[in-house]
């Protein structure tokens, strides 16, 4: 059995389903001691349930992460019962689809709120936490459209997208001298729930385009989160790095 996690505390944000859930899996697998917290709450009691009955160590959160109050509780929270967060995945987050012109005010607040400032908060907030044990694990979930812009999704999804790039290595410089790494992934056409509007012909003609001739799964998002996240990766940092069967490179 791997046990590279053990001992490890991992607070993995949208964990009820999808890339979170199958990120913590790995991380719980190995020994970590995992934080699952979402705002879906019959997910999460879920998934809980389930990661119980294999014997994780696990603890549930449920938060709204729109809310500044609601990302610090989660940190506060954590470090009352855990004593330390080594682990940090920013994977919560929301796609709304819709023009340009029919993108509403409370749209681009809300992907904004989640997608963006409650990363914001999480890290400011782990900070002092993770320089003062002189390690920490920071992965945030990018995506190709913050390198190459939104198609049918509303475009300020992309745009907080491009921001988290931006902001990985704006921590990695800054945290980097405290043992802290902080990078990012930029998946493409994984079939989540966020990506439900995808009608069955989008996902054929989609898998088409894909040098690799398919779409990409959460266990292959997952392990790569794990990887960044893991002791071996301690010397990659500010990276965001592709995942999408070859569709974009750079
Ligand atoms: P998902 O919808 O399955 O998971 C997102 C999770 O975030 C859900 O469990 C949801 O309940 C939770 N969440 C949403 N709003 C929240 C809030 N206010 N507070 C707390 N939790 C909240 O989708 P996914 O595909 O697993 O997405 C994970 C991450 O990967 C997202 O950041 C997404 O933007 C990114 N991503 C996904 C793809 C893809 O193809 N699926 C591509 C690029 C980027």
């Amino acid at each position: 059995m791997n046990t590279g996690f053990n001992n490890k505390v991992a607070l993995i944000t949208g964990s009820a389903k999808g890339i979170g859930k199958s990120t913590a899996q790995i991380m719980a697998d190995q020994g970590a001691n995992i934080i699952l917290t979402d705002i879906d709450k019959e997910a999460l009691d879920k998934t809980y349930d389930e990661f119980h009955d294999k014997g994780y160590h696990v603890k549930k959160i449920l938060v709204d992460l729109s809310h500044k109050e609601g990302v610090e509780q989660l940190i506060n929270t954590t470090v009352e019962e855990f004593g330390r967060i080594d682990i940090l995945v920013n994977n919560a987050g929301i796609l709304l689809s819709s023009s340009i012109e029919d993108t509403t005010d409370k749209m681009i607040d809300l992907t904004i709120d989640i997608n963006l400032k409650a990363v914001l908060y999480a890290i400011r907030a782990v900070t002092p936490i993770m320089k003062k044990q002189n390690y920490g694990r920071i992965v945030n979930l990018a995506s190709i459209t913050g390198k190459r812009g939104d198609n049918s999704t509303t475009f300020v999804y992309g745009s907080t997208k491009g921001a988290i790039i931006t902001m990985t290595r704006s921590v990695a410089r800054q945290l980097g001298p405290w043992g802290i790494t902080c990078n990012a992934i930029a998946p493409h056409a994984v079939m989540t729930e966020m990506m439900n509007y995808w009608t069955d012909e989008k996902k054929q003609t989609m898998a088409d385009k894909i040098p690799v001739k398919r779409l990409g799964t959460v266990e292959e998002m997952a392990q790569l989160i794990s990887y960044l996240a893991s002791d071996q990766a301690g010397f990659i940092t500010g990276e965001t790095i592709n995942i999408n069967g070859g569709y974009y490179m750079d």
